[in-house]
């Protein structure tokens, strides 16, 4: 599985945050299911966007790009992504990129635009589209990325390596700064352009133009998808480039697509500074992996609810004593089975929804739905040490797959928990006086309560 990583010129946002953890569960799923799974992900070290924003803070683009390669690599490990087999930065790779424009142009599918550098020749591979259902003639209109010169022989054509400008040459080889690094090849000097990495990287890491899965989230179906599909199928011959294309969601704050410019662009380190990566991990799950996430204060906080609930729940579990285990009535024994029988139609529902193209919310809620059932009866020691230690270890495996469970909470002082343990009595109990009540003798005693569709949330 290769999943396209992130261009390294700034700290990584809650929208990489959204892809990585969905295919971070993706690999981890697959491997709970057996399947051996080699995770490759690139990190573009080396684009016009780092290049300029070099240039604009006077930095080298080859140490900004690490800098910030760092930092990504950071924010991934405490958002508990854990997954990827390889990190493959794209500048470690020339040797292989060059070798793949060599091959197109000479098959005649790379041509040459001289002071400017090689091209793919769309009009040259076909099935150019056959993933975004758009044609040559629509990349004309494309905005992603494409690469312009007035000399390319189709609009679309997008550059496989990009000659240095003299300038640059010059000051790769003095003293100066380069402010566009530069690589010494067959081709001439220059540095490889965008789509021709990813497809590099994978043929020698798998060590074949074939594979079986593709990553990514939908901003990269066209241009970048389709291009690598041309530039893999047309050097190898073989369909398909890979068996299986996922794209995540795109996520965007507040109804709007992310921008620095708008002012509305949060961090991935921003975000956890108040928040738990468990948290951040559920608002992330909770939505299909292909769905879009609208990101907003509301659905942070429950999530926020949601991992603390659970964490109770993991708790109250731990402290069945076996009460239950010495044999009581009748019905209370009829009753035992019964959730032995609901913990196995609820685990059963809960993996039936992941085999379903990973469902996660469906799982969510099933899981949600053997909390709600086991709660009450694991309070009035109804559920045995036995069902207490399988629902243990089923709530284990699956954090071994989604990582929402917190290890630890901050639990609230007692008294407030009993107010608030009250009020949800009330509530469930329709009395709604009594619970508001509650909620004003909670607030001035410091603490807020959300509600949220798994529970109340409560800050200080
Ligand atoms: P970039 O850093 O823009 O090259 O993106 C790296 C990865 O993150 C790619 O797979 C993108 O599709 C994905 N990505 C970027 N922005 C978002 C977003 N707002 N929502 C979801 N995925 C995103």
């Amino acid at each position: 599985m290769f999943v396209c990583g992130p261009t390294v010129y700034d700290y990584s946002h809650i929208g990489h945050a959204r892809t990585y953890i969905a295919f971070d569960m993706i690999a981890k799923y697959l491997r709970y299911l057996g399947y051996e799974v080699f995770y490759l992900q690139n990190i573009t070290d080396i684009d016009d966007k780092i290049i300029d924003r070099a240039k604009s803070e006077n930095k080298d683009p080859l140490g900004l790009a690490k800098e910030f390669q760092e930092k990504y690599m950071e924010d991934m490990e405490n958002l508990g992504i854990t997954s990827v087999t390889k990190y493959a930065p794209a500048t470690e790779y020339i040797k292989q990129i060059v070798d793949q424009v060599k091959r197109l142009k000479e098959k005649n599918i790379a041509y040459l635009i001289p002071d400017e550098g090689y091209y793919f020749d769309l009009k040259r591979f076909p099935d150019y589209g056959k993933l975004s259902g758009r044609t040559v003639e629509d990349a004309e209109d494309a905005v992603s990325r494409i690469d312009e010169s007035t000399l390319k022989r189709n609009k679309g054509d997008f550059a496989l390596w990009k000659f240095s400008r003299p300038e640059d040459e010059a000051r790769s080889e003095g003293t100066a700064k380069p402010s566009e690094p530069s690589w010494q090849s067959e081709l001439g000097a220059g540095r490889p352009g965008w789509h021709i990495e990813d497809t590099a990287i994978t043929e020698k890491e798998f060590d074949s133009p074939q594979y079986e899965i593709h990553g990514g989230s939908r901003d990269l179906i066209f241009p970048h998808h389709e291009a690598e599909i041309a530039q893999m199928e047309s050097l190898s011959g073989k369909k398909p480039f890979v068996k299986l294309w996922m794209h995540t969601g795109f996520l965007t704050l507040n109804g709007q697509k992310m921008s620095k410019s708008l002012g509305n662009f949060i961090t991935i380190r921003d975000l956890l500074k108040d928040q738990s990566p468990e948290a951040v991990r559920f608002m992330v799950l909770s939505t299909h992996y292909r769905s879009p996430i609208d990101f907003n204060d509301n659905l942070m906080n429950q999530a926020e609810a949601a991992v603390m609930r659970l964490r109770e729940f993991v708790l109250n579990l731990e402290k069945a004593d076996g009460k239950a285990d010495l044999p009581t009535s009748q019905a209370d024994e009829e009753k035992k089975s019964d959730y032995t029988n609901f913990f196995e139609t609820h685990r059963k529902s809960i993996f039936e929804a992941l085999d379903d193209d990973f469902n996660a919310p469906i799982a969510i809620a099933e899981l949600f739905n053997l909390i709600r059932e086991f709660n009450a009866p694991l309070h009035s020691g109804l559920i045995s040490k036995t069902v207490a230690n399988q629902v243990l270890d089923l709530l284990k495996e699956i954090n071994g797959i989604f990582g929402f469970i917190p290890e630890k909470s901050i639990p609230l002082p007692d008294e407030i928990q009993n107010l608030v343990d009250l009020r949800e009595t009330a509530r469930n109990e329709k009395k709604f006086a009594e619970a508001d009540e509650l909620r004003k003798q909670i607030l001035t005693k410091g603490y807020k309560i959300d509600d949220t569709p798994y529970g109340p949330l409560v800050r200080k």
